[in-house]
């Protein structure tokens, strides 16, 4: 049974990678889908794709890090839905491995503009709809890096501890509203940003922590993402859904 068909949602970062896994999965729902990314080459690829499959899909520009730009692409996906937005799921962000000593002001300014505000700012755009219509589910995506201390994390586990945070207050103040707010945390996920950030040396390290001993795929993030923007999720608020394998269960040595 689709539980989600004839919804309407709003993918940051919808292009590729966790995103674009999130939108087919939803598209799949019978869910119509508003990409928001920066990357229109990308978007127009992920659009025809979806298409393809027979999914109503829009393409909204979107640069998260401009408050003004996430408040008119909540606008345009309300509109393709027809005036209400139940869905928002915010993905688009970038890494930085870095260690603290070495992180610049440049890196950990631009750190926080992408992935903290930019996830104030769609949450907050999409958080104001949805308790006008008395629905929604909100889901941010944020990383284990935002739960542990890891190294070279200084800025990025800053801020996806700052979304985990925002995500928890978003969901408290809203709960009332028939609004849910979840947070993800993925662990080491294939995709783009990770093929660009891990060397071999980091898979080897990375692989010993993970007791599932592999990196997860982009779809078995988009399966979590999919349960908490569903109806049936309507008691889980404010929770952090881990899905890395086991990584922060382990917490430590767990292998020879
Ligand atoms: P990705 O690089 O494959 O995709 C990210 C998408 O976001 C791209 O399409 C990119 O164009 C878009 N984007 C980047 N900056 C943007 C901006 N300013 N405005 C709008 N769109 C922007 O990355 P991914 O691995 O799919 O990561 C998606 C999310 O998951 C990110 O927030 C990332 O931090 C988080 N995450 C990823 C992993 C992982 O291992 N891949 C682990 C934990 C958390």
């Amino acid at each position: 049974m689709r539980v989600l068909k004839g919804q309407t949602a709003l993918v940051t970062g919808g292009a590729r990678g966790i995103g674009f896994a999130v939108a087919e999965q939803l598209a799949q729902q019978g869910v119509r889908v508003a990409i928001g990314d920066l990357d229109a080459d990308q978007m127009r690829i992920a659009q025809a794709s979806l298409e393809a499959a027979g999914a109503e899909v829009i393409c909204v520009p979107l640069d998260v890090s401009s408050s003004q730009q996430c408040d008119t692409a909540v606008e345009a996906a309300a509109e393709f839905g027809g005036g209400k937005l139940d869905i928002l799921v915010h993905s688009a962000g970038i890494g930085l491995e870095r260690s603290f000593l070495d992180t610049s002001d440049d890196e950990w300014a631009r750190m926080m503009d992408v992935d903290l505000s930019g996830a104030f700012y769609c949450c907050r755009a999409a958080g104001r709809k949805m308790k006008e219509a008395g629905y929604g589910r909100i889901v941010t995506i944020a990383s284990t890096a935002g739960v542990a201390g890891g190294t070279g994390r200084a800025a990025y586990g800053s801020a996806k501890g700052g979304v985990i945070m925002l995500t928890r207050v978003l969901a408290v103040e809203l709960a009332t509203y028939g609004v849910t707010a979840n947070a993800l945390a993925p662990g080491a996920i294939e995709t783009d940003l990770v093929a660009k950030m891990h060397s071999e040396t980091t898979r080897r390290v990375y692989r010993r922590a993970i007791p599932a001993d592999r990196y997860g795929t982009p779809e078995e993030v988009a399966a979590a993402a999919v349960f908490l923007a569903s109806p049936s999720s309507a008691y889980v608020n404010g929770h952090v859904l881990a899905v890395d394998g086991g990584f922060l269960a382990a917490g430590v040595l767990h292998k020879d």
